[in-house]
């Protein structure tokens, strides 16, 4: 779901909120986030939901984070990070 709206009300929360709180967000949902994979990964009951949840909460975090700091900003930091996997995984970088 990431289109034209999803960018506008992540937009608008960092507008509505401030830069600090939402990071504030961020560090909350990041630490749910981990604790849901942990207890996927011990296969607790009704893990997957809870996981499947805490991920829809970091992405949308993420997007605010771009907005907060700026699209191209972590487009860039994000490029020698992809090219390096690519590397790794022996896939040609068709963008680069
Ligand atoms: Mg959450």
């Amino acid at each position: 779901m990431i289109d034209s709206t999803f960018r506008q009300v992540c937009a608008a929360a960092v507008q509505k909120y401030g830069a600090d709180a939402q990071l504030c967000q961020i560090q909350e949902e990041a630490a749910e986030l981990i604790a849901a994979i942990s207890h996927f990964r011990r296969g607790r009951s009704d893990s997957r939901a809870k996981l499947l949840e805490e991920l829809a909460d970091m992405e949308i975090m993420l997007e605010q984070a771009r907005v907060i700091f700026g699209d191209d900003a972590v487009t860039t930091a994000a490029t020698p990070k992809i090219e390096r996997l690519c590397d790794r995984l022996g896939i040609e970088d068709s963008a680069g």
